[in-house]
Parts: structure tokens; C-alpha cells; sequence
């Protein structure tokens, strides 16, 4: 039987007790080569924001229990199951950021500067939902709102912009448009599909049964089969629109025409909030199976209002950073997840070499290279696997002798090529000439450092 040595005894111990740390079931580190796509996603994502105008703004990821209770209703899953809430202290950890966005516009008094605002804002939210591929407990959201504009157009404008983003990614989705109609046209539509759904009450899911009698527009996207195949039949809420609605519809349709962006009629959509209005859509990828939505929005006309602010409409849409990860990673889009080459690395033997090779680092990483060195003084062949572990473009071999010498060897770790480098002038001069190789050798389309200059 294999025995631990009483010697060893106490690390195991440790050991087995840190085994037992775990991040909570739903919640997801991180870590660092997958950091790379989601900082790609993001700045990709805030690039085609700020040509489009929006302003980023950042949020806290706690509020008041009653902003949600108030803006995403109190009959629908996200209010009466799946918030983090500390009922003792009537907050909540933010399950989506659009109620939080407005209540901070409306606190702020932001329509007083600008009568249309275009905000976005990244970040995590939570909900308590069961944990599968594509849906976590704590996930993270790329939003973005227009404010102070009804037109049709600014509907369109918002879609294109959320298709750009994925395809900018070299992603694929089909935009699906809808329309909720608003507080004058529903109700009339409501009544006629309760009463057509409770005809089919025994037929029913439990939860549309529930659904049925609290909130009937929800049963019209119900995933149970049985449930699915009852709706066909049912009243559709584009024929119940008022004019003003169903004008707004059309134009925001021939709007899209225009912009050449591709979507269909999906009459069954309506969303897990309550406070949408009219144009309703989602951006769903067929590739993420059961979790196909990566993007979804609306009008929400009323809410600014309802949550004590000035009477202005407004529209926004939510993408799941998660779902875009997996659609990348299932296109085997192995790029994105690269972190950046080390452009030098230098391979230091002996004190006074140590030197001289961090004041060259430091002075490399001033001018916007990536720049890497060991302090451990450990052997040649132990830093020049730190240097491969680095995917370093060069290595520069300079120990106490070559600094005698007056010439150390730089190697090319790509072609194996090595050159000797010569220590003559001054270290500052060492630095320029390092410089010089480093981006004479990159592609034309990199020789520019961290804030675009270039080098
Ligand atoms: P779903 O139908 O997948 O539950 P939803 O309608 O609840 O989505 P929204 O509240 O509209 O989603 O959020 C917008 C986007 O946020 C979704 O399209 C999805 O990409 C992402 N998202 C929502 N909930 C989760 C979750 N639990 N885990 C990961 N991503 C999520
Ligand atoms: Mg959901």
C-alpha cells in the first residue's frame, strides 16, 4: 500500500485542503490565454461602438431589489427565480445591466447634456439559472442602449450595429425581428391569446399553464414540443398591432432593406422582460445548440417613465460574451487565443550581465516592445526554455564573458539563425540596435508600438 513519509504528512494535508476550494458551481475563472479572445471580442466590440457614436459607461453590479422587481416585472423567471438577493439588505447582484443603465441616466439627469444618448457598457451579471454549456450563474454582457430616439431608422441602425460586431468577429447569426406591440395594441392581443391558450390548458406545460394566467406572451416561445406545436395555431400579435405599430414595424423593416441587413419575421418571439416594446430581435447562432442565442434587444418605450425618469423612449440589445467565446472556439479559431509574442528575450549569465540586461528590458518596454529577462541566474539551457515558453522572437545570449568580449550572440528562435551582437558603444546604444532588428523584422502591418505610433 502506498504510505506517505510522516515527513511529507503536513503538505499533503494542505494540499487536500486547498483540493476542496473550488469556484462555485456557475462561476467560471478566466484564465489567461482565454482572457486574449475575450479582450479581442471586446475591443472589437468597442471599436464599431465608437463609430457608432455610443459612449461607454460603467456600472455597479449591485442595485436596489426594487429597480428590477420594477423594470423586468415581477412575473417573469429572471425576477421570481433566478436573482441574487440580499433580502435582508433589498439588494441585488444586477441580473442584466439595461434597468441599472437607466437608473443611473435618470439619476444623473443625462438627457439635461444630451438629448440622445448612446451608452454601452461591459460586465458581468447574475442569475441563478442551472449551470450548462453556454449558461452560467455568473456571465458577462456587452450592452449597449440608444436614448431619446423613436425612429424607426435608430431600431435598424442598433440591429446593424449588433450584426457588425459578430460578423466583425467572423461570426455568423441570423437576426430574428419581432414586434410586442405597446400598452395601447396588447392587451387586445393578450386577451385573445389567453383565451385561445386556455382551451389548451390540460395539453400544456406546467409552466405555461402558470404562464397562461401571468404572463401569456411567454408561453408564445415555450422550447416543450407539445407547447411549440399549440402556438402555431395561435393568434399572432403582428396582425393585433395598432397603426402607429405596425407603421413603426414596416419602417423599421424597409429601414433594414436599406442597410442590406438580412433578417427574418419570427412572430413567436417576445423576451424574458417585461418591459419591451414594439421592435423585439435576436441575433442566433444555429452552431451554439441548445443555448442559440447570442444577442437579443428591444424598444422599451415606456421603462425610462415607469422608473421615475423623463418621458423618453429607448432601445438596446445584450450579447453573451460567453456564447460568442464558444462560437469562436467552435469554429476553431485558434488565433484570437494567442497571447503576444515576447519580442526579446535575454538569456543573462553572471551578476554584472543581469545588469546590463534589465536596464535593456526596461528601455525595450519603454519603447513598446515586449521584453523578458530571468533573475534566477539558472543555466543557458534552463533560459532558453523560459525563452520557447515565451514564444520569443529573439534571444539575446549575453553573460559576464561576452560583456568582456564586447559581443554577445543574438539568436533568431524562428530560423535558429544566430548573429553576434556587439556590446562596443554604450548600453543606450545596445537598445537602439536591439530596437532596429526587432521591428525591421516584423511584418510591415505591426511596426507600429502599443498606442499606434510607429516604431
Ligand atoms: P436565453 O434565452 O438563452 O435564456 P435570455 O433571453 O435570458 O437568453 P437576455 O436576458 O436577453 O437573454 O440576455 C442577452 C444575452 O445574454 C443572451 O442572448 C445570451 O447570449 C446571454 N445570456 C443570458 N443569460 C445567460 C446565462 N445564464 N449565461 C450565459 N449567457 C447568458
Ligand atoms: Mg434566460
Amino acid at each position: 500500500m502506498f504510505c506517505i513519509p510522516d515527513e511529507l504528512l503536513p503538505f499533503f494535508i494542505v494540499t487536500e485542503a486547498f483540493l476542496k476550494l473550488k469556484a462555485i458551481n456557475g462561476f467560471k475563472d478566466i484564465l489567461p490565454d482565454e482572457v486574449v479572445r475575450w479582450q479581442n471580442i471586446e475591443s472589437i466590440a468597442q471599436d464599431v461602438f465608437h463609430r457608432f457614436g455610443f459612449n461607454e459607461i460603467r456600472l455597479p453590479i449591485m442595485e436596489v431589489t426594487e429597480l428590477f422587481a420594477r423594470s423586468i416585472g415581477q412575473a417573469t423567471d429572471i425576477v421570481e427565480k433566478e436573482m441574487y438577493t440580499f433580502a435582508d439588505k433589498g439588494i441585488t447582484m444586477r441580473p442584466e445591466a439595461t434597468a441599472s443603465l437607466l437608473r443611473a441616466f435618470i439619476e444623473h439627469g443625462m438627457h439635461v447634456q444630451q438629448p440622445v444618448q448612446r451608452l454601452y457598457t461591459i460586465g458581468p451579471m447574475f442569475r441563478h439559472e442551472r449551470p450548462q454549456k453556454g449558461r452560467l450563474r455568473q456571465f458577462h454582457q456587452i450592452n449597449a442602449e440608444i436614448i431619446g430616439a423613436v425612429e424607426p431608422e435608430v431600431d435598424a441602425e442598433i440591429m446593424a450595429m449588433g450584426q457588425m460586431i459578430i460578423s466583425e468577429l467572423g461570426l455568423n447569426a441570423s437576426l430574428e425581428v419581432n414586434s410586442l406591440g405597446c400598452p395601447e395594441c396588447r392587451p387586445a392581443f393578450r386577451e385573445s391569446l389567453v383565451n385561445y391558450l386556455r382551451q389548451y390548458n390540460d395539453s400544456l406545460c406546467t409552466d405555461c399553464r402558470r404562464r397562461t394566467e401571468s404572463n401569456p406572451l411567454r408561453v408564445l416561445d415555450c422550447k416543450k414540443p407539445m407547447c411549440k406545436e399549440l402556438v402555431q395555431d395561435a393568434p399572432s400579435i403582428l396582425s393585433s398591432l395598432c397603426k402607429e405599430c405596425h407603421d413603426h414595424f414596416q419602417q423599421v423593416k424597409d429601414s433594414l432593406d436599406l442597410l442590406d441587413v438580412q433578417y427574418s419575421i419570427n412572430r413567436f418571439m417576445v423576451r424574458g422582460l417585461d418591459y419591451y416594446t414594439r421592435t423585439t430581435f435576436e441575433f442566433i447562432a444555429h452552431d451554439l445548440g441548445a443555448q442559440s442565442a447570442v444577442g437579443a434587444g428591444g424598444r422599451y418605450d415606456g421603462l425610462i417613465e415607469q422608473l421615475g425618469g423623463p418621458k423618453l423612449p429607448g432601445i438596446g440589445f445584450a450579447m453573451g460574451i460567453e456564447r460568442l467565446v464558444l462560437l469562436l472556439q467552435e469554429k476553431g479559431e485558434n488565433t484570437l487565443g494567442r497571447q503576444k509574442q515576447t519580442d526579446l528575450f535575454i538569456a543573462a549569465l553572471g551578476q554584472d550581465a543581469a545588469r546590463y540586461s534589465s536596464i535593456l528590458v526596461h528601455c525595450l518596454r519603454k519603447n513598446g516592445f515586449k521584453a523578458a529577462m530571468d533573475y534566477s541566474g539558472r543555466s543557458l539551457k534552463a533560459q532558453m526554455k523560459k525563452a520557447g515558453r515565451l514564444d520569443a522572437r529573439y534571444t539575446l545570449i549575453l553573460g559576464d564573458n561576452e560583456l568582456e568580449q564586447q559581443v554577445a550572440v543574438l539568436r533568431n528562435m524562428q530560423n535558429k539563425e544566430q548573429e553576434n551582437f556587439s556590446l562596443k558603444d554604450k548600453p543606450i546604444h545596445w537598445a537602439d540596435h536591439l530596437k532596429k532588428i526587432l521591428t525591421t523584422s516584423l511584418p510591415v502591418h505591426e511596426r507600429t508600438d502599443i498606442i499606434g505610433r510607429e516604431i
